[in-house]
């Protein structure tokens, strides 16, 4: 039952996303946003809800992790992997291969988006420089599909491309969630990045 809450929250969120977009559009066709102004809005619109890092499994907002890279949610108390959100189960148990804390710390080692492979623990610089990365390529990846979708074998033009820009630069002045306005206003759980396992390799 607990999982379908979950399930079931993650779908009320993606239903959110598309009535929204939807919105946009209609905006659109009915002339009072134009095709620039429209495409923006969903770009905006749609960072709200990326640019959030949220649990794999239960969709839990969290900010960032410290220390240990295998990150337990304090929601639904799945161990994941924060580079690539690969879930990796439930259970605290260090001696037991199959669970959660022990299947994560594994996949950490061969990881192909840990920053330092073969590592659990990252300095507060490398945890903040993976966060600036995934922002960038999440604002890229958003900028191409939103172009995409407005030019049918298209990519996006020249102003989206500009918008991209602009926005992947405010990163670096830390103003994005004053840009995105709503940006956050969900959290209110975390995850608990399980202190005290060896640092480095074993
Ligand atoms: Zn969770
Ligand atoms: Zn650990
Ligand atoms: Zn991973």
């Amino acid at each position: 039952a607990h999982k379908e809450a979950m399930a079931r929250r993650k779908e009320s969120a993606a239903m959110g996303t598309r009535l929204k977009s939807a919105e946009i559009e209609l905006a659109l066709l009915r002339g009072e946003l134009s095709a620039a102004r429209a495409r923006r809005e969903l770009v905006l619109h749609r960072l709200r809800g990326e640019l959030v890092t949220r649990c794999p499994v239960c969709a839990s907002p969290y900010d960032s992790f410290s220390g240990c890279a295998a990150v337990k949610c304090t929601l639904c108390g799945e161990y994941f992997c924060p580079f690539c959100e690969t879930p990796c189960g439930e259970g605290d148990e260090t001696d037991q291969p199959t669970s959660g804390y022990s299947i994560c710390h594994a996949h950490l080692q061969h990881c192909t988006r840990n920053p330092k492979p073969g590592h659990y623990f990252l300095s507060t610089q490398e945890v903040d420089a993976f966060y600036a990365c995934r922002q960038r390529e999440v604002i890229q990846r958003v900028i191409t599909e939103v172009g995409a979708g407005s030019e049918p074998g298209g990519g996006a033009d020249e102003d989206l491309i500009t918008f991209g820009a602009t926005l992947v630069s405010s990163l670096q002045g830390q103003d994005m969630s004053l840009l995105l306005g709503e940006l956050g206003t969900d959290s209110g759980s975390g995850v608990d990045p399980h202190p005290g396992s060896a640092s480095g390799k074993g």
